[in-house]
């Protein structure tokens, strides 16, 4: 049996640290923050999520939690209704996308977890750093103003795209690229609002509104990036008049508005790490491929990664072999559909970002043909769904 300590607990640390323990192994996790609590990051659950998590026997368990069931996309030009895709028709098996907030699901799989008595999350606590023995890595720690060094065979960076252990060990990224960011707000919610993810193409910039669990309305501006800073020196009037002109349910909310505290910006990065395993020390998740919003497919790549992790690991442990070529073939299974998906989500980026011209155009004209001949729900199902030959061995 191994000791593995996982920084980072977030959806792909918090899975991969609940399989290995399942396992029979020893986990630490350390998180940085005081709790879970996190918001407007990773809270749509696509399809695939549901088939992993079910092919790991976890889904019923993060079913039984507080959760809302979306049964489409809608997409909007102009206010106009252009196109509406029903996730029945991308995945039989789990015809929805679930919204959960982050902190629900991550304390729905630390229930899990804590049950096994060789797993152990650390709140408050990060690596500070890390010294690699023949034996063994030395892991100092700090937690608040106490510091403690424990002994590892493996560590894991899962601390998302600012990944500190990333850094600490000169593990390089091959690219990066920061498209736009997401300035996030909340509204109540109508009774009679559809359970929908709807995307909004305007002349006043592109926009996202979903149900959030339990009675709310997510909204998001998609930005060009600095836009948004450059809006707060301008004042909130500037904002106001933006939301007041983009869709009539903005339309209160805008007019009590006096100052931009109601708003989350977020940066929608992709990146690639250029190698996810180095002396015992593995990458994954967003440290080791940053996902961007696009097609809320981020938790569902770091979750898919964190299952192979789970299992490469394992039969690591079992052969006593922790070297590079063993721990490398994580990347090697799951390198070609991260690309695949970072590849969609670059495209898709140049096609919806504010202020893009020509190609929006053409998405814009041709996309109600697309979904008629079913290519838009046939390219997201080969995104947004589990691939065959997928094969995973973690109960
Ligand atoms: C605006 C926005 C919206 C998104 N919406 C969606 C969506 O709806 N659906 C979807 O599937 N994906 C979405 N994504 C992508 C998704 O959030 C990520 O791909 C996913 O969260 C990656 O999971 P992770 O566990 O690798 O990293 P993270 O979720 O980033 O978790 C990393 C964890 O590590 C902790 N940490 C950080 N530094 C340290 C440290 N030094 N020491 C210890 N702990 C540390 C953090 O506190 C956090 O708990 C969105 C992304 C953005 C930017």
């Amino acid at each position: 049996m191994g000791r593995v300590c996982i920084s980072g607990a977030g959806p792909a640390g918090m899975t991969l640290g609940l399989l290995l323990a399942r396992k029979g192994h020893d986990v630490h996790i350390l998180e940085s923050m005081k709790d879970f609590h996190r918001e407007f990051r990773g809270e749509v659950l696509m399809p695939l999520f549901s088939q992993m998590m079910n092919e790991v026997g976890l889904l019923e368990k993060i079913l039984s939690a507080d959760h809302l069931k979306l049964q489409d996309v809608q997409i909007f030009n102009e206010g106009k209704a252009l196109s509406n895709i029903r996730f029945e028709e991308i995945c039989k098996e789990f015809p929805f996308a679930i919204w959960m907030p982050q902190p629900i699901l991550l304390q729905t799989l630390y229930d899990e977890a804590k049950q096994y008595p060789n797993f152990k999350l650390s709140f408050s606590s990060s690596i500070e750093s890390l010294t690699r023995q023949p034996s063994h890595l030395q892991i100092d720690i700090k937690r608040g103003i106490e510091k403690e060094t424990i002994e590892a065979d493996l560590v894991v960076g899962a601390e998302g795209r600012w990944s500190h252990l990333r850094k600490i060990t000169n593990m390089e990224l091959e690219f990066e690229s920061y498209g736009f960011d997401i300035v996030w707000f909340e509204l109540p919610r109508p009774a009679d609002h559809p359970r929908s993810v709807q995307g909004f193409f305007s002349k006043e910039g592109n926009f996202l509104i979903a149900p959030k669990y339990p009675d709310l309305l997510q909204c998001g501006l998609l930005m060009p990036k600095d836009a948004f800073a450059k809006m707060m020196k301008s004042g909130i009037s500037s904002m106001k008049e933006k939301l007041i002109h983009s869709h009539s349910a903005f339309k209160n909310f805008a007019e009590s508005l006096e100052d931009f505290s109601h708003f989350h910006v977020l940066q929608a990065k992709i990146a690639f790490a250029k190698k996810w395993a180095e002396d015992r020390v593995v990458l994954i998740g967003d440290a080791a491929h940053t996902m961007s919003p696009i097609g809320a497919i981020g938790v569902s790549i770091a979750t898919g990664t964190a299952i192979v992790a789970a299992d490469i690991m394992d039969a690591a442990f079992a052969s006593n072999d922790l070297s590079d070529e063993m721990l490398s073939k994580i990347q090697k299974i799951r390198e070609q559909d991260v690309r695949r998906i970072q590849n969609f989500q670059l495209q898709a980026e140049r096609t919806i970002q504010t202020g893009a011209t020509w190609r929006r155009h053409i998405f814009i004209r041709l996309l109600p043909l697309l979904v008629k001949m079913g290519i838009i729900q046939r390219l997201m199902k080969s995104i947004m769904t589990l691939r065959s030959g997928w094969k995973v061995d973690s109960r």
